[in-house]
């Protein structure tokens, strides 16, 4: 197959020499052929020699290496990129699994596929495209998630209107590729989840919690919890399994709290020493004065961009200031950063700047990252975006 070429700049071809995926616009000398946006292009060096096949699209990252081998792009190769994310899952115990049927089956370039996230929820897969060139074959890859899970998904949802650029030219409405909605029980280390892809943030749930969940269950024994930023409530529930006393959790979204009143019901009942509150945790943490034995802070992105830096860090460093007021003493602190411009140092230094203002005493007890379903392609260390802290406050 002969693919429009993207000549690079001399010396540029460096990156791709060390199977960085990513191709900046600055990098490219000139363009051979007409490429549309979401087409396959060879990438290749000033001299013309190849480096690798990726799917185009005009912006700051121009193209996103999908093969650094020459091959044929075909349902086989694809087939064979979605059976080598599945048996990553295999080794890892995931599927199959009799407690867990919740897990990530593509993480983007940490699986070789830059552009694509695919979620497992029992038998549904859900798909998000962040690229055209992804976008664009939608119902092939849901064909193909089916083959390669053979017969365990049978409905692919596809949930890329959020995730694609608005001028990205594949059309993009959220809905069933292939089969439609079940009412499958849905489980992560054996407690149940109700998950709305439909309507829910990202793809329904946070699947990157899955293993600092249940460490937080392992030291809520007697403990009172605050789950602060608490979306469908995943750390109270792993909380009250771990033998919390009393877990609160708190959301600035009604829908948010509740799904978590939902899911803590699905699993316990009607449970007394559990509390939803609506509210802004910064509110109420500075409104309110309980103190507790266990705190989790799990906030969205506060830096989306690079721009965005020094205000989230700022923000980071206020959070955990009041987190660690509201701290008995000999109490816990999971504190999480999932920005992706923030790096390990930075979080750490604003965690460490808010313990200094709250007057706090601290020890790192674990340094926590996103679990092995979403894998980091070792040569593309920007995806590693999940932080977190464990500290114990004296
Ligand atoms: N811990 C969750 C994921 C958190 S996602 C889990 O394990 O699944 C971040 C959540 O923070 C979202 O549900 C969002 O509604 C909420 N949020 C964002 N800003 C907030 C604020 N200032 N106060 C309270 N909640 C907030």
């Amino acid at each position: 197959m002969i693919y429009p070429k993207v000549y690079l700049k001399s010396g540029k071809e460096q990156s791709l020499q060390r199977f960085h995926p990513w191709i900046f616009s600055g990098a490219i000398k000139r363009i051979d052929g007409e490429p549309a946006e979401g087409d396959v292009v060879e990438v290749v060096s000033a001299k013309g020699d190849f480096l690798a096949l990726g799917h185009f699209q005009p912006g700051s990252i121009t193209v996103r290496v999908i093969s650094f081998d020459n091959l044929e792009i075909n349902r086989e190769f694809w087939l064979t990129k979605l059976r080598n994310a599945l048996n990553l899952r295999k080794s890892l115990g995931l599927f199959p699994n009799p407690t867990t049927n919740i897990f990530r089956l593509v993480h983007g370039e940490g699986d070789g596929l830059p552009g694509l996230i695919v979620d497992i929820y029992g038998s549904t897969a859900v798909m998000q495209a962040h690229s055209s060139g992804m976008a664009l074959m939608r119902s092939t890859l849901a064909e193909l998630i089916i083959e390669a899970m053979g017969g365990a998904v049978t409905s692919v949802y596809d949930k890329s209107s959020g995730t694609l650029s608005p001028k990205s030219p594949s059309e993009a409405v959220d809905g069933y590729l292939v089969g439609e909605a079940k009412s499958d029980e849905l489980f992560e280390n054996g407690n149940r989840f109700l998950v709305s892809w439909e309507e829910g943030q990202k793809t329904g749930f946070f699947v990157d919690q899955r293993d600092n969940r249940a460490l937080v269950g392992q030291y809520s024994k007697d403990a009172k919890v605050l789950n602060a930023f608490c979306y469908t409530g995943g750390f109270s529930v792993y909380a009250a399994r771990g033998g919390a006393s009393s877990v609160v959790s708190v959301d600035s979204s009604q829908k948010a709290m509740d799904l978590t009143t939902q899911n803590m019901l699905a699993n316990f009942g009607q449970n007394p020493s559990h509390v939803s509150v609506c509210a802004d945790v910064f509110d109420f943490l500075r409104d309110n004065d309980e103190v507790y034995d266990v705190i989790i802070l799990d906030p969205p992105a506060f830096a989306k961009h690079r721009g965005a830096l020094n205000n989230a860090l700022q923000a980071y460093k206020r959070l955990n200031a009041a987190a660690f007021r509201k701290l008995k003493p000999g109490g816990i602190l999971f504190t999480f950063s999932c920005s992706q411009v923030v790096t390990r140092e930075n979080f750490r230094n604003a965690v460490f700047s808010g313990s200094i203002i709250a007057n706090r005493n601290v020890r790192i007890m674990h340094q926590l990252t996103q679990p092995a379903d979403h894998p980091i392609n070792i040569y593309h260390p920007e995806g590693e975006y999940l932080k977190g802290l464990v500290l114990y406050a004296e």
